[in-house]
């Protein structure tokens, strides 16, 4: 056994034990022992220190006796006596500390246990806090039930506190009023009542090493994953008063194990490092410190928040500028309370964007389908700067311009030829929108003021496939995979549709015929109520990165026809040239009646969608009543978005830029480079079509963790669920598009499966 072995298990996700911690705790090269421990904060631990500040909303006559703490009656102690502050007075601490770039606040109570009626008084001041003020609240108020924890998770609190102290084999020796047994109940009550947990200890009560790693390896058994630890500052008229100090390298041999023993955990430091110099802090926080309590801690006076950011970012940490997004922005798919990190791009140039700090990263995700040209296209820019000139909006309703126009005439030769009118929509979802309204109107103009066609008015529904993904607004969200798009989620308040399996014919493979029996049976029962069928052609995005055989939709658009069904084509983000053709309907040759464009139609510049239609659609709404298809956004044919449109589309279609040979030298390069990790244990299929790459893995990944470890690979990819996939800008060379393949593969390798 060798500190490198133990270190390198930790690293692909292992484990040491109690005995070779031990091991660790004896070893003779110190320095090696804390470059180990670096290392393993470096790649496992969250490296934005996690700052959280604490009031003391109650002060003293605690009944417990507790050896170290001045707040304990039975000590004569000089710690402020009070009783609860008032909730304004903690608000305006919680504003400060939010202001200092604080992200936590935690309301401390001395005492064994709230009363019904002082924990209520507590609900309050949190309600209170959360009303005016985004920090996240904390609460430490000694042995609650799970009751008292529901009550406060209902107020607005996170996280509870509760610290164990000290090993359970030293605890007895300390305090005798209560037992370690009552506070890992009340760390499982906050758990059942869905609170975070944060648990430590203090170091220096006299305890061995020995016995701080038994604290460790208790606080692992309990999965803790924010664990303040405390240095015994020992308090005049406590028990502990005369206990010898720490040594440095106590200290600091005691963080490394934290941190061998929990690999990912917040270390906090909290209590007690005032004491220490300036350079031990520092090296604390190298070594495996990335957490802090900042600001007035309870009885003894902390480092202020200042101090504590210059000491993390000395010891080598990011400084996190994103607190302010984090307390108040709300991110895609991210809840507000436990956000997944962001990270701040300053700049973007083709296929790299830039961060705050500097750190540039190879773009895989071409901003969710978007940016087809890369960033910060100088012909793009130059179109959105000649229209800004002219004007960037005006209605469309009643007036119309040029660059509505031109784009038009650009986009109808690329499109199916039946395709003769558009509609412009602000973005995918409305877009999906607006071609499931223009289908409802269809059938219902005919069945109310066609002669002999009433049976059509009962034409309103919808059928799709499983795994599709049209948008997030109410009815596009309908069409979405019931189980990814979380339609028990609206209970009934979302429409029910039609869903047909997902069709399993690969695409390239061979066309199993009874793919497309479960779609007939579904259609040929409800074709009176069904106003269309819904679907990405061939390849399905968000819903599951999945490539089905092209003569799933030769077969279907077949139905659609028998059965007097529309079909409509959602292409937003297959389209422009993304799956080796401009659109994915050429892959099947099948026309659609209503096509869904968007995502790169601006070249990822600004949102607009656009919805085609036939004439024989157009023609039908206009001819019954009430003659109109009623829609129209406010932003209408933004001129801004047209003209930015436009440009993109001659880049695109322009020879020198030719995209088909990029589109097939990306696929070529795609297939050479991710292909081989077919054969990794952690991944059950890989596939590519044109300039979309996936790894689908045999597991959901830890999203979070594969994101940090991509940034620091200095590739941008986004994963979810199972997929890991890549589909960069047109603009990536070779070399950065292998950068991005290597990062994704390695990244991949690194599951632990
Ligand atoms: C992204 C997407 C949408 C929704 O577009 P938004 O612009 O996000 O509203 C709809 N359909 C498909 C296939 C998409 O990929």
């Amino acid at each position: 056994m060798t500190l490198n072995e133990l270190k390198n298990r930790v690293l692909s996700g292992g484990h040491i034990t109690p005995d070779e911690a031990l091991f660790l705790a004896h070893s003779k090269d110190r320095e090696a022992l804390y470059e180990a421990a670096h290392d393993i904060t470096r790649q496992m631990a969250e490296r934005r220190p996690d700052f959280c500040s604490i009031i003391n909303a109650r002060s003293g006559r605690c009944p417990e006796d507790c050896k170290w703490c001045a707040q304990s009656a039975r000590h004569h102690t000089q710690a402020d006596v009070y009783d609860l502050v008032d909730k304004d007075e903690c608000l305006r601490m919680a504003r400060l500390h939010e202001a200092q770039g604080i992200g936590r606040f935690s309301l401390v109570i001395s005492g064994r246990r709230p009363s019904p009626a002082l924990l209520e008084r507590i609900c309050d001041t949190v309600r209170h806090i959360r009303q005016h003020t985004s920090i996240q609240i904390c609460a430490s108020l000694g042995l609650v039930d799970e009751q008292g924890m529901l009550a406060l998770k209902e107020a607005g609190v996170t996280r509870y506190h509760c610290n164990l102290e000290t090993a359970p084999s030293h605890f007895p020796t300390l305090c005798t009023t209560h037992t370690q047994a009552e506070k890992t109940a009340t760390l499982r009550a906050a758990r059942k009542a869905g609170l975070e947990v944060c648990s430590g200890g203090i170091i220096g009560m006299g305890e061995t090493m020995e016995q701080r790693i038994e604290l460790a390896f208790t606080l692992r058994e309990l999965d803790i994953p924010s664990i303040p630890i405390n240095i015994l500052a020992p308090i005049p008229g406590t028990p502990l008063e005369n206990q010898p100090l720490l040594s440095d390298e106590e200290i600091l041999t005691t963080i490394a194990l934290f941190r061998f023993i929990h690999p990912r955990a917040a270390l906090r430091f909290a209590g007690g490092r005032k004491r220490l110099a300036k350079d031990v802090q520092r090296k604390a926080a190298y070594i495996g410190i990335n957490a802090a309590i900042t600001g007035d801690l309870l009885t003894t006076t902390g480092s202020t928040a200042t101090e504590d950011h210059r000491l993390m970012q000395e010891a080598g940490y990011a400084m996190d500028d994103t607190l302010f997004d984090r307390l108040h922005l709300w991110h895609p798919y991210t809840s507000t309370s436990h956000p997944l990190p962001v990270y701040e791009v300053k700049r973007a140039e083709g296929a790299v964007l830039t961060l705050k700090d500097g750190k540039q990263l190879v773009d895989g995700m071409s901003s969710w389908w978007c940016t087809v040209h890369g960033y910060n296209r100088p012909e793009l820019n130059e179109a959105a700067q000649q229209q800004l000139q002219k004007m960037s909006h005006v209605m469309f309703g009643g007036l119309t311009h040029e660059p509505a126009i031109e784009l038009a005439r650009l986009l109808l030769p690329l499109v199916p030829p039946s395709m003769q009118k558009i509609f412009y929509a602000d973005s995918g979802s409305v877009s999906v929108e607006v071609a499931l309204k223009m289908a409802v109107q269809y059938w219902q103009a005919l069945g109310l003021s066609a002669p002999g066609c009433s049976h059509l008015a009962k034409k309103q529904n919808f059928i799709t496939i499983r795994n599709g993904y049209h948008g997030d607004t109410w009815n596009a969200m309908s069409v979405c995979d019931p189980v990814t798009g979380m339609h028990t989620l609206f209970g009934s308040a979302l429409p029910a549709r039609w869903f047909a399996p997902q069709p399993r014919s690969r695409f390239g493979g061979t066309w199993d015929e009874t793919d497309i029996l479960p779609l007939r049976t579904l259609i040929e029962s409800h074709a009176d109520e069904l106003a269309a069928l819904i679907l990405e052609p061939v390849v399905q995005g968000a819903g599951g990165m999945w490539f089905y055989h092209p003569q799933y939709l030769v077969e279907a658009a077949r139905l659609c026809r028998e059965h007097n069904i529309l079909l409509i084509f959602d292409e937003i983000a297959t389209g422009f040239g993304r799956t080796g053709k401009l659109f994915a309907w050429e892959h099947a040759g099948v026309e659609p009646d209503i096509m869904c464009i968007g995502k790169a139609l601006t070249g990822g510049y600004m949102t607009m969608a656009a919805v085609l239609a036939t004439n024989q659609v157009a023609d039908t709404l206009s001819a019954y009543t009430p003659g109109v298809f009623m829609h129209g956004p406010t932003f209408m044919g933004n001129p801004l978005a047209c003209a930015v449109a436009c440009a993109s589309i001659r880049l695109l279609t322009s020879p020198e830029y030719d995209w088909q040979s990029r589109v097939s030298r990306i696929e070529r390069q795609l297939r050479e480079e991710l292909m081989p990790a077919q054969d990794l244990p952690q991944v059950e299929d890989v596939r590519v079509l044109g300039t979309i790459g996936v790894i689908e893995l045999k597991h959901p990944v830890d999203m979070a963790q594969m994101q940090r470890r991509f940034v620091q690979e200095g590739i941008w990819v986004r994963p979810f669920g199972r997929l890991a996939y890549v589909m960069p800008p047109y603009v990536i060379a070779p070399e950065q598009l292998t950068k991005l393949t290597q990062g994704l593969v390695k990244i991949v390798k690194e599951i632990i499966i």
